[in-house]
């Protein structure tokens, strides 16, 4: 039992609308979409924030952006665009502390971002 609400996620005690999963990584539908697709990808390995990245995730953290590319051709923005985007610590704005990538994509986005 783990109090990480994605860990609880990877271990189906919640179950999110998930549109890829392999061994390694989960992608799911954000619960507050910020536009027509939004799409978080995790590692299934609590991995906290980017800041504790190390070598040994150096296959984790490229599979996350083939699932991007997989999962934003799947949804059909591939062609017109989307933007990743990982957060990191409260300048940031993570909320959870549990590594993602957010797929964001479905309608022009500004730049730079707030
Ligand atoms: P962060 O702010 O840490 O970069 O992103 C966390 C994301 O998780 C937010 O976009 C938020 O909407 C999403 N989120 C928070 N709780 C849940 C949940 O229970 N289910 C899903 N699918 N997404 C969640
Ligand atoms: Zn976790």
């Amino acid at each position: 039992m783990t109090d990480c609400l994605f860990c609880r996620m990877v271990a189906k005690e919640i179950e999110p609308d998930v549109v890829y999963e392999t061994k390694r990584v989960l992608a799911f539908k954000d619960l507050n979409p910020q536009g027509p697709v939004h799409i978080l990808i995790i590692p299934k390995e609590h991995i906290p924030t980017i800041n504790e990245l190390k070598e040994t995730h150096v296959q984790i953290a490229g599979e996350m952006m083939l699932a991007a590319q997989v999962v934003a051709d799947q949804l059909g923005v591939a062609e017109k665009g989307f933007r990743l985007v990982m957060n990191c610590n409260k300048h940031g704005g993570q909320s959870v502390y549990h590594l993602h990538m957010h797929l964001i994509g479905g309608r022009q986005l500004d730049w730079p971002p707030g």
